[in-house]
């Protein structure tokens, strides 16, 4: 029970590292505000959580998450509905192998909405009530952000950004008592990952040196840490749960 008595907002909480991410925070005592890009997948993940526990505590809402005004709209009905904000975790996010001439400008575009300007306009948002908790954001950067990878270039360019992100604004406000922080996962079983083409993922599971991929939980467990007080002089990291991965 790292997280009784706070409440949570996660984008992409609909599946993979976001779901489980989501369902550690209920199993740690906390509320949360679930994030998906559609109403009814989020209200089906809500069901299922539900299902699992009718005494979680969780909602769900469908924001664009790249657009200002639908953003702070939402945590205002969020605070309405939960009474404050104690964290953020921006974690939606898209992945590419889309080779550098076949990359398009939409392309660019759709990686650089989700991945990187909806985490500047949460956070954004976010602000006015973490200050009030002396709240947390977190962050889903990925190993890629320090090595890159061979092909879908603009993917680790988004999560470079994303650290660059992480520091800055852990600078920025830590005087408001606001810690930021990132947990950047390997290789972890979700959709994303088993939409990737097959000669780029095996070679990549040969390079792991604890000898397997990541669960969603993994990353969930870091994040429930980074969250909890027990990390409470913790701000401006990049935790790498990856298994010693080097891509
Ligand atoms: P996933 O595809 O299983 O889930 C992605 C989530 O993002 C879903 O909940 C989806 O609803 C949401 N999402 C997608 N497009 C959206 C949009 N336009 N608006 C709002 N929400 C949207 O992916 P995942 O593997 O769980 O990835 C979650 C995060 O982890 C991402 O930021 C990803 O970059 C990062 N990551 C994943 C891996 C991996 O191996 N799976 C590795 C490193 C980092």
């Amino acid at each position: 029970m790292l997280l009784k008595g706070k409440t949570a907002v996660i984008t992409g909480g609909t599946r993979g590292i976001g779901y489980e991410t989501v369902r550690q925070f209920l199993l740690n005592g906390a509320k949360v505000a679930l994030l998906g890009s559609r109403t009814e997948t989020a209200e089906k993940a809500v069901e299922k959580l539900k299902a699992e526990n009718k005494s979680f505590e969780v909602r769900g809402y469908a924001p664009k998450l790249s657009c200002e005004e639908e953003v702070k709209r939402t945590l205002e009905k969020i605070c309405a509905d939960f009474g404050k904000i104690d964290v953020l975790i921006n974690n939606a996010g898209i992945s590419s192998s889309t080779p550098l001439l076949k990359f398009s400008e939409e392309e660019y575009d759709k990686i650089a909405d989700l991945n990187i300007k909806s985490v500047f306009v949460c956070s954004k948002a976010a602000v006015p009530y973490l200050k009030e908790t002396k709240g947390v954001i977190l962050n889903t950067s990925s190993m890629v952000s320090v090595y890159g990878q061979p092909s879908g270039f603009m993917y680790p360019a988004s999560k470079f950004a994303v650290n660059g992100i992480t520091k800055s604004l852990s600078r920025e406000l830590a005087p408001l008592g606001i810690r930021v922080n990132a947990v950047a996962p390997g290789i972890t079983e979700t959709d994303m990952v088993s939409a990737l083409p097959k000669e780029m993922i095996d070679p990549l599971i040969k390079s792991i040196p604890l000898g397997r991929i990541g669960k969603p939980v993994d990353i969930a467990n870091a994040f429930v840490f980074l969250a909890s007080d027990m990390a409470s002089y913790i701000t401006g990291d990049i935790l790498h749960v990856d298994g010693a991965a080097r891509a």
